[in-house]
């Protein structure tokens, strides 16, 4: 693919971020998208992710902007593209009176929203995931239109149906830098020479905060290294096993080729500062088995068979974070036309099509049908630029990941 020199909107990075913003620009009608990866698309964090997609969440915009990827899912899988996903349902369990009083308000919230939630007792729990032990005495949420979804593939129907509507997607060109002049962006810098855009979106996962400080702009994201593991297969874990999270043993686990895929939040989580590594690459990322070690005995006691397989493999890579749990999608203060698609918290598989159409709509000034406020770049004021006080909030984010959410 030769490399076009002027593009309407050039978009750094080609992992599931840029690719969903891609897309819903050219849905929108911008059809002049030029997507810069320096490696393969979708090759470094959206490579390595579990993939939930899960609805209940701690607001209706949040909950939203899943239930557009969800939405999205049905548009590529309508237009002959496999989307990964599978539509397990989802589980959240109660091992406490807290936790239970907490899912009880979020699936009360989550039926305000819209979703299709449920609460749901420990013979149900039995029924729909054989081999977990719940609470006999607490609750679990049951969201039957959740799943996972394989990323890679996800991310790819994104890609190619971009691409079908007019998107030039170029592998293997590395943005230098962005260039501004008079207060605006004017396009980008590539090995090859100079891109002209009217718009420049930094969609570059990990390296978007660097990426934009060379601009002379502030992103409110950090980098923190999250891992998942896989099991080898176990005979109960059946075709139909959903998804199934922890919250009070801070971990998720989901179905793998009839193992388990299972990840844990970290209460010390590890910060990953991508702009000051030159060469650091996703599959570098520094893992951790003491993780498994420290948190796998607390969810044997809800898996018990989870001691039968031994694990097999696992990944890891390092998402983007924000002081409040929130995307940062729309236009960074200070410079027209520079704009941002980042701080995934985790969910960045779940949230694609949400952030891509808010994206779409911020770049485009279209009605917003997604609440950009809360996703605001400029959300943090001056103290984005403070990057002691970004890496700890951000940090303290990860953490708290699933700590009670207090109302
Ligand atoms: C173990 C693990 C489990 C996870 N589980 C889930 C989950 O269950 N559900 C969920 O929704 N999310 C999950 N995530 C998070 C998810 O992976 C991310 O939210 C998502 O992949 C972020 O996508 P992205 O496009 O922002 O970043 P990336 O996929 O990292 O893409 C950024 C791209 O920008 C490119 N780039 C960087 N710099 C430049 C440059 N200068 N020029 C050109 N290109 C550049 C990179 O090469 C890269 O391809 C998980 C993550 C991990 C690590």
């Amino acid at each position: 693919m030769s490399l076009p020199r002027r593009a309407r909107v050039a978009i750094v990075g080609g992992g599931i971020l840029g690719c969903a913003a891609a897309w819903h620009l050219a849905r929108a009608g911008v059809r002049d998208v030029l997507v810069l990866e320096r490696d393969e698309l979708n090759a470094a964090t959206t490579s390595q992710a579990a993939g939930l997609i899960g609805q209940l969440r701690t607001s209706a915009v949040k909950s939203a902007i899943v239930g557009q990827t969800l939405a999205d899912i049905a548009t590529l899988e309508a237009e002959g593209l496999a989307s990964g996903f599978r539509r397990t349902g989802s589980l959240r369990l109660a091992l406490t009176p807290a936790r239970d009083a907490e899912i009880r308000e979020q699936v009360r919230a989550a039926r305000g929203f819209g979703v299709d939630a449920a609460l749901i007792g420990s013979d149900d729990v039995r029924r729909l995931a054989p081999g977990i032990e719940p609470s006999k005495d607490h609750v679990a949420a049951w969201l039957p239109n959740d799943g996972y979804a394989e990323p890679y593939t996800l991310a790819s129907a994104y890609a190619t149906a971009a691409r079908r509507l007019g998107v030039t997607l170029v592998t293997g060109c590395e943005v230098l830098g962005i260039r501004i002049a008079g207060g605006r962006a004017r396009g980008v810098t590539v090995g090859e020479g100079d891109v002209d855009a009217e718009v420049v979106v930094i969609a570059a996962g990990a390296w978007t905060g660097a990426i934009a400080a060379h601009a002379g702009a502030a992103v409110p994201a950090f980098a923190v290294r999250h891992q998942a593991w896989v099991t080898a297969p176990m005979a109960w874990v059946t075709s139909t096993f959903p998804v199934v999270r922890v919250p009070d043993r801070l971990a998720y686990v989901r179905p793998e080729v009839g193992g388990l895929m299972l990840g844990f939040f970290e209460t010390t989580p590890l910060g990953v500062d991508v702009g000051a590594c030159a060469d650091f690459t996703v599959t570098a990322t520094p893992r951790a088995g003491e993780v498994l070690t420290a948190h796998a005995p607390g969810l044997m006691e809800v898996v018990p068979g989870l001691g039968e397989a031994p694990v097999i493999g696992g990944t890891a890579g390092v998402p983007t974070y924000t002081p409040d749990g929130h995307f940062v999608v729309g236009p960074l203060p200070g410079i027209a036309g520079l704009f941002v698609a980042t701080g995934c918290c985790a969910h960045g598989i779940a949230g694609s099509g949400g952030v891509g159409r808010a994206l779409a709509e911020a770049v485009t000034g279209m009605a917003p049908t997604l609440d950009p406020a809360p996703m605001a770049p400029g959300r943090f004021g001056d103290r984005t630029w403070d990057p002691a006080w970004l890496r700890v909030a951000c940090l303290e984010t990860y953490a708290h990941y699933y700590d009670l959410v207090r109302r």
